[in-house]
């Protein structure tokens, strides 16, 4: 049986922000944001002008109104808050452009879960599996969260500026308990990209026609082969069906929405 696989470079995102939170908060070691005069990092904002958001797939553009949600900014995949670093390089950089709707609907959902230790490690784990881990279902709440606010975002207009200036508001620290918990009570796995799946599935392809329920890794199973009314699990998927929809998402023409949903539209 062909499963799709985890990623050790993905785990180590995921066990160094556990590492990092279940760490006292005094004995953490911090990484500095970088500033204005890192040129590596303001290149990433220069170079996402005109490449898709990795997370909604819009095109993003050099800003053209406060708050427009289009604009490319960079996101920190985990927040530096919470145990994440500056890489830019390699297979799965931590600091990427994305669209400032995407990044303020992601930092909305840290916002909501940041009560206690399981809650951020859910947060991370959301944070990573969007953008790096397509194809795999993602836990519900935090993608409840996560459209809710992108939603509000994303129907920013362009609005004169306020002649009373910017008004802020004080937040209350957060008071965080101080305990240290085995890992094991986590489900710290992560599984790569769809591109890892579309190789399953290649070699699924050898020899059959279809694609078969057991072939397809447990956490995407509900989405792809859902159960029908009084028909029971959808147990084959056609090969040619799967390898279309799978090179219109793989392309960018439509979304991992879209292309999840083909799934139950047909
Ligand atoms: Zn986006």
């Amino acid at each position: 049986m062909i499963t799709i696989e985890t990623n050790d470079e993905l785990q180590t995102m995921l066990l160094s922000a556990y590492e990092y939170l279940n760490t006292p908060i005094s004995e953490r070691q911090k990484v500095a944001r970088p500033g204005p005069g890192e040129k590596w990092y303001r290149d990433i904002n220069v170079n996402g002008i005109g490449k898709r958001c990795p997370t909604c797939n819009v095109k993003m553009r050099k800003k053209q109104f406060k708050n427009d949600p289009n604009a490319v900014t960079r996101e920190h995949i985990v927040p530096l808050n919470l145990g994440g670093n500056n890489k830019v390089n390699g297979a799965f950089p931590n600091c990427v452009a994305m669209c400032h709707g995407c990044n303020q609907a992601r930092n909305k959902v840290v916002n909501m879960f940041n009560k206690t230790l399981n809650q951020k490690m859910g947060a991370v784990k959301f944070l990573i599996e969007q953008v790096y881990c397509k194809g795999v279902k993602l836990v519900e709440k935090y993608v409840k969260a996560f459209r809710r606010y992108l939603g509000y975002q994303k129907s920013k207009k362009p609005r004169m500026p306020n002649p009373i200036g910017h008004i802020s508001f004080s937040k209350p620290p957060v008071v965080e308990k101080k305990t240290i918990v085995d890992s094991s009570q986590y489900d710290l796995t992560l599984y790569s990209s769809v591109r890892d799946l579309r190789h399953s599935f290649d070699q699924v392809w050898k020899n059959e026609d279809a694609v078969h329920v057991s072939q397809l890794h447990p956490s995407v199973r509900d989405r792809w082969f859902p159960v029908k009314p009084g028909m029971g699990r959808v147990q084959y998927r056609s090969k040619k069906k799967v390898k279309d929809w799978m090179d219109l998402y793989l392309s960018g023409k439509i979304g991992q929405l879209t292309f999840l949903n083909r799934f139950h539209s047909t």
